[in-house]
């Protein structure tokens, strides 16, 4: 095997849903390099999320083979090491615990890690200073804009300095201007960081600054 594994890879998988009358994935192959943002163009239903569910370990394939950073995420001992130190989640709507402050919901991820104390608040401070976030640590979530809310489940996803991020719909709840800034960050973690990005949207806009996008339609992923 050559010496860069690829953060995802996917051949031929199949899903449906009750007991296989809804077809959502069909032979749904995909591969993305270390470093690269890939877009899942899609309209709403077309199966983006359930991907990306495949994809985390949040759901799992009636068929076809799967490594997400060298790891089955069907098994429960990869899918668990996958998640803590490998892979980071953004959602739409952001998921944070609303009643905990910024700091308090970035930091969860570090908790299942064990990183000491002061390892952790060094890279909370680094990470909400570079996403300009580092005036609001000790603000609540309900108290935050949904751009602050957004950026804040960035922060919390990179915690672990993952290889790799699956984004489904991170500006789906913004408004234009915010959801073009939070794209850009994403954009900045591929090709300043390497992290390999897999990136729902049903916004063609996105998905043509990303560096490559594939179109799911009836269950399949083409190549655009
Ligand atoms: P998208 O994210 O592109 O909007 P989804 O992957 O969420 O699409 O959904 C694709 C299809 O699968 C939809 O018809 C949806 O209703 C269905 N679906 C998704 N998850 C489930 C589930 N857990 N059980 C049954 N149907 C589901
Ligand atoms: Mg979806």
């Amino acid at each position: 095997m050559s010496d860069v594994i690829s953060p995802v890879l996917a051949r031929n998988l199949h899903k449906s849903y009750d007991g296989g009358r809804l077809k959502v994935l069909q032979d749904v192959s995909l591969e993305v390099r270390p470093g690269e943002l890939v877009a899942l163009l899609g309209s709403s239903g077309s199966g983006k999320s359930t991907l990306l569910h495949l994809l985390g370990g949040l759901d799992v394939p009636d068929q076809g083979e799967l490594a997400v950073c060298g790891l089955d995420p069907r098994d429960e001992v990869a899918r668990l090491e996958l998640r803590r130190r490998h892979l980071g989640f953004v959602f739409q709507l952001h998921n944070l615990i609303p009643d905990l402050t910024m700091a308090e919901n970035i930091a969860v991820p570090a908790l299942a890690t064990g990183m000491d104390p002061a390892a952790r608040q060094a890279r909370i401070a680094e990470l909400t200073a570079r996403l300009g976030l580092g005036h609001r640590l000790t603000h609540r979530i309900q108290d935050l804009s949904g751009g602050e809310r957004q950026r804040t489940a960035i922060c919390r996803a990179l915690m672990n300095s993952p290889r790799l991020l699956l984004a489904d719909e991170p500006t789906g709840s913004l408004d234009e201007e915010t959801g073009s800034s939070v794209f850009a960050l994403i954009k900045e973690l591929a090709e300043r960081d390497g992290i390999a990005v897999v990136l729902a949207t049903h916004e063609r806009r996105f998905a043509e600054q990303c560096h490559r996008f594939v179109r799911m339609r009836n269950g399949r992923l083409s190549e655009e």
